[in-house]
């Protein structure tokens, strides 16, 4: 691929790329959409499944309150505007793992219309500092769907001659956020897929777990002529599995789309595969148009009514989002927008950062440890920061161990070495080290200072001549032979006294 990236260079400069995407996001209710049968992952094949959700004639659905909820809960978070009455349509269509021939979508009255998610346009693979800059991405619509079974290729009995269908997916409920084509790059996508997985955790209405399959991604993407006005045509890049590959699927496909128009031929509408391993692109099928579905209002099903009373209920448990929670703990902790970003990757975390710096005496200091003192050790280690053996409580200790004298910074370092070394939190390797404290003990540290001076008449010599920063040197020294439990700020008292 390298060369034709560099063939096409100048050309590439030409064209600006536009990308839509599509996002499936399963909500975790515990059970179906239109059925009581449960949305268990990774249950034997066909076993969470009765009449309705096999499809058989005559079965009636019946709609699932939670899952409604949960929709509109995700859509507020989106900032959408939820429609009072929408309706749900058939989607036709034929595929092996769709029983009933036709999906139970909505289509033109959605849940929810006009929503958007902020994206920070300098963040990304190279987070540039300063302040960030933000761009909105339109959210077309969030609609409300069932999931189809799941066709199986591999891992049991005949594969390879046959395929199987497991039907336990059949009417998980699913909600589809489109995108408006808003997106100009392919590591804006990456930062929209990032920002908009961060705001559905944090709802709780789905794990949004891309390998169980909780969150999917369908990505749009045409390139046109910079400053032309018009879109050029689109294929559509399904089944990619991860953040990164979509990155890089739209990469690979914008190159392909540019080099075939300069090439002087026509993009056609289709459906593409990505192939991860060698970074390509493949089409598929020609894409479907609207009409071909065939849609039409589901006669078994009332419209959906969410109401004013219900939306104000649903709205009352919307948590504050990651955003906007970034900005309170930046004025409430004093803390830099990139701690507030570390700190709040998951609401769990964030939950405990924030109750274990509300109880230090300075949650800046826990702030700064996290970002000092954790992070480094994490990533030696290959740990995310869930997985600290020093948990946020702990990190708030040692910052008040430091904050009131009791150790130095060098202990402290020393303290969560052995931490990581042991697995263990904080508070328990203080206890194990017999929670020592720095020294202030003076007489000691008076002999260790003369014995420092008594080694270093050089430089005493040098400091009496006027050469102050010196003192420096003596520190240093007498924080070595004292194996750094001794406090500095007294050790610097000490030295200053003694020399002058
Ligand atoms: P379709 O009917 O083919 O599914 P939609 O109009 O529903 O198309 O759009 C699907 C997604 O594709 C949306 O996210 C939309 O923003 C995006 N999209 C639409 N037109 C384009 C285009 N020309 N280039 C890139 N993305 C597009
Ligand atoms: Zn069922
Ligand atoms: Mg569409």
């Amino acid at each position: 691929m390298a060369t034709s990236v560099e063939r096409s260079a100048p050309a590439r400069t030409k064209y600006e790329p536009v990308i839509g995407l599509e996002v499936h996001v399963q909500l975790l209710t515990a059970s179906k959409i239109f059925c009581s049968c449960s949305t268990r992952f990774g249950d034997p094949p066909n076993t969470n499944v009765c009449p309705v959700c096999l499809g058989l004639p005559g079965a009636l659905p019946v709609l699932n309150r939670k899952a409604i909820e949960f929709a509109t809960l995700a859509a507020m978070a989106l900032n959408c505007e939820i429609r009072e009455t929408s309706i749900f349509a058939r989607k036709n269509y034929f595929y092996p793992d769709l029983p009933k021939g036709y999906q139970i979508s909505q289509y033109d009255k959605p849940l929810a219309e006009h929503g958007f998610i902020e994206i920070e346009t300098n963040a990304g693979r190279a987070r540039t500092p300063g302040a960030p800059q933000t761009k909105r991405i339109g959210i077309t619509r969030v609609h409300l769907e069932e999931d189809a079974g799941k066709s199986l290729h591999e891992g049991f009995v005949g594969a390879g001659e046959t395929t199987a269908i497991d039907l336990n997916r059949s009417g998980v409920p699913l909600i589809e956020i489109v995108s408006e084509p808003d997106i100009a790059s392919p590591e804006e996508a990456y930062e929209y897929l990032t920002r908009l997985k961060e705001i559905i955790l944090y709802t709780g209405v789905s794990d949004v777990n891309m390998e169980e399959g909780s969150l999917r991604c369908d990505a749009n993407v045409s390139v046109r002529p910079r400053g032309e006005k018009k879109f050029g045509t689109k294929t559509e890049v399904k089944n990619v599995n991860s953040f990164r590959f979509i990155r890089e699927a739209l990469e690979y496909e914008i190159e392909r789309q540019i080099e075939v128009i300069e090439g002087g031929g026509k993009i056609t509408q289709e459906t593409r595969l990505y192939n991860s391993v060698e970074g390509k692109t493949y089409g598929m099928r020609s894409k479907e148009q609207a009409h071909d579905y065939r849609y039409f209002p589901e006669p078994d099903l009332l419209p959906l009514v969410v109401d004013e009373k219900w939306r104000t209920q649903i709205r009352s448990t919307l948590p504050e989002l990651p955003e906007a929670r970034r900005k309170r703990m930046m004025s409430d902790y004093g803390i830099t927008a990139q701690d507030a970003h570390t700190l709040t990757l998951t609401k769990l975390l964030a939950d405990q950062f924030e109750s274990a710096a509300k109880a230090a005496k300075n949650p800046k200091r826990v702030a700064n440890l996290v970002q000092s003192e954790l992070t480094g050790r994490l990533k030696a280690k290959g740990l995310e920061i869930e997985q600290s053996p020093i948990t946020m409580k702990g990190v708030a200790e040692s910052a008040d161990l430091v904050e009131s004298d009791v150790i130095s910074g060098k202990m402290l370092k020393d303290l969560y070495d052995l931490a990581f070394e042991r697995g263990k939190d904080f508070p328990a390797v203080y206890e194990e080290e017999g929670r020592p404290e720095q020294s202030r003990d003076t007489s000691a540290l008076e002999k260790i200072i003369d014995e420092v001076l008594a080694a270093n008449p050089k430089q005493v010599e040098q400091y009496r001549g006027g050469k102050k920063t010196v003192s420096g040197f003596f520190v240093g020294q007498v924080m070595k032979l004292s194996k750094g439990q001794a406090n500095p700020q007294l050790v610097n008292e000490l030295v200053a006294k003694k020399l002058d």
